[in-house]
């Protein structure tokens, strides 16, 4: 199997750009600034779709062969890759078919079938969303885009490191949201080879941290998935893991997990002291700064905020502290 290198995230870069937003970084302010180093804010969760997770999408759908752009693409998401996916093939009139599980909130269901999407609710649970999009890629020859570990996924993701450094040079530390690992692989792959100074933290939710747990355990682990505030981060990296479990244990400096409480605090604040609506997923790198979990960095930070699908019902009682 041929290996992923940061010049794979390169033409990434110069394969999407005219299909995904060059998301803009901000100072961070009000609780979030004024602390030993400042930080920044990686606006991914403007990415059309509302998340990052349209440049892996549309990395890996641009790849696709004319026979594969024929017969479809079929995944399984935990409500964010799948309208990202779908979005990528629609605009290139490629049939797109999505398996959620019954966890997922309506509104990223809905949101896939606004973006061209067929949404099938498949399982009780990420895990069984996947064997369904296994067994419709047998079953009607659709073509299977993981939603991390696939190497054009990865790659695209890891163009989010790539802006970064663009625009922060002196950039120390980066605190990305774990969950496959496709993100904080890519951005990994791409942060140690170019600015190998820089600090990569991985931050997962405390309920159901499928990476972290296999990271300990040496080799990938299934855990039961719960409900979360960071339900974008949920499911398992899957026993048959090929990619993400090897870059993260062999790039990331530091994982970490916070608690359901800590991102609650940190969609507060984002929303109060920016403006900004986040989700659960997106706010864990905030939340492990506010809570103290990540030491106070030495050096400029950075947050990607990867996503803002929260139903607006869910993100009020949040901020209302409900
Ligand atoms: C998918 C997702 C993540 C995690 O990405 P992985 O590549 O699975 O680790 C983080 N935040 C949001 C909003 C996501 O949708």
């Amino acid at each position: 199997m041929r290996s992923l290198t940061a010049e794979d995230v390169e033409r990434a870069a110069d394969r999407i750009a005219p299909h995904v937003l060059r998301t803009p970084m901000i100072a961070a302010e009000g609780r979030l600034a004024g602390r030993a180093a400042p930080l920044h804010l990686k606006l991914e969760q403007l990415q059309p779709t509302g998340s990052f997770k349209l440049r892996g999408a549309t990395n890996a759908v641009l790849q696709l062969s004319a026979a594969q752009r024929r017969a479809g693409v079929v995944t399984a998401s935990s409500g964010n890759h799948g309208p990202a996916l779908a979005r990528a093939a629609s605009r290139l009139g490629v049939r797109c078919v999505v398996c959620l599980s019954q966890m997922v909130p309506a509104n990223k269901v809905d949101n896939v079938r606004r973006n061209g999407g067929e949404a099938r609710i498949a399982g009780k649970d990420y895990d069984e969303a996947v064997a369904e999009s296994k067994r419709l890629e047998c079953k009607h020859g659709l073509v299977r885009v993981h939603a991390f570990d696939d190497p054009g996924v990865i790659a695209g993701a890891g163009t989010v490191a790539r802006e970064i450094l663009e625009d922060l040079a002196d950039a120390r530390t980066i605190l990305v949201p774990l969950s496959g690992g496709g993100l904080l692989g890519g951005m990994a792959l791409y942060a140690k080879a170019r600015a190998p100074r820089v600090r990569i933290v991985g931050v997962s939710m405390a309920r159901g941290a499928s990476m972290i747990e296999s990271l300990r355990a040496g080799g990938p682990v299934e855990i039961s998935e719960e409900p979360t505030i960071a339900d974008a981060l949920g499911g398992n990296i899957g026993l048959d893991n090929r990619w993400t479990l090897a870059l993260v244990r062999d790039l990331v400096d530091e994982v970490m997990t916070v608690s359901e409480e800590d991102i609650a605090r940190a969609m507060r604040v984002l929303f109060e002291d920016q403006g900004l609506v986040v989700e659960g997923a997106g706010a864990v790198g905030v939340a492990a700064l506010l809570a103290g979990t990540s030491p106070a960095p030495d050096g400029p930070a950075v947050a990607v905020l990867t996503g803002r699908n929260v139903a607006p019902d869910r993100h009020r009682s949040v901020i209302c502290g409900a």
